[in-house]
């Protein structure tokens, strides 16, 4: 199914760096160190799905280029505060402080991650492309020992090109010198990753817990690679 395939690139958050979890971790400490349970008279869970909701809204602006950086760090707290009816800018900006700080020297992976690029390294070129801040990206791949496995890493920011835009894997091509007949993407988003990388004509796989598009190849699990490379 894949044969020709000589370079497989990678999504980061939620495919290989567990963003879920690593977040999470931060978010719960913070919730408990700002006594957020009283300010916002709800419990970490509530208050971790609505920050959850407001992040996704405000990176969707970001792609659309309706909002900037700047925006998108300094206001997502201050409106998942809001959803509660507690309205304090600047601790707000404090907590953003503290979770930019803290969050992506996280150190969990998916599972499997480390034992499949282990298993693809000798016989593949491997790639990331990442919609991220450049700061923050390198300081996960750094800290968990990630970076060594990718000849090419890709970020959003660094390139002002963001996926599902097929320029980026355009780019991505010219960057790893080959032609998308070889390419294959593995990530979690089926916008960013599944329907940029299939748009722009590479192979893709999608890392759900979804199982059913059928005329998308779906993996739940990353040791499930080692099965086609
Ligand atoms: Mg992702």
């Amino acid at each position: 199914m894949y044969k020709g395939v000589k370079h497989i690139f990678f999504d980061l958050d939620d495919t290989l760096w567990d963003f879920e979890k690593n977040s999470g971790i931060v978010l719960e400490q913070l919730f408990t160190e700002y006594n957020l349970s009283q300010k916002l008279k709800t419990d970490y869970n509530a208050f971790h799905s609505a920050y959850k909701e407001t992040n996704l809204a405000f990176w969707s602006r970001y792609y659309k280029q309706q909002i900037n950086k700047q925006y998108l760090r300094n206001n997502r707290f201050h409106e998942t505060f809001k959803k509660f009816a507690y309205d304090n800018y600047e601790e707000n900006l404090e907590i953003t402080e503290q979770y930019l700080s803290r969050a992506p020297h996280g150190k969990h992976l998916k599972n499997g991650c480390l034992e499949v690029l282990d298993h693809l390294k000798p016989n593949y070129h491997l790639h990331i492309i990442t919609n991220g801040f450049k700061e923050i990206q390198h300081i996960k791949m750094h800290n968990t020992g990630l970076k060594n496995y990718f000849k090419n890493i890709i970020i959003s920011e660094e390139h002002n090109l963001t996926k599902p835009n097929p320029k980026i894997f355009r780019l991505a091509e010219k960057l790893a010198n080959c032609n998308k007949e070889e390419c294959v993407m593995i990530g979690d988003s089926l916008e960013s990753d599944i329907e940029g990388a299939l748009g722009a004509g590479w192979k893709a796989i999608w890392l759900t817990d979804r199982t059913d598009k059928k005329d998308i190849h779906q993996i739940q699990h990353l040791y499930q690679l080692k099965e086609f490379f």
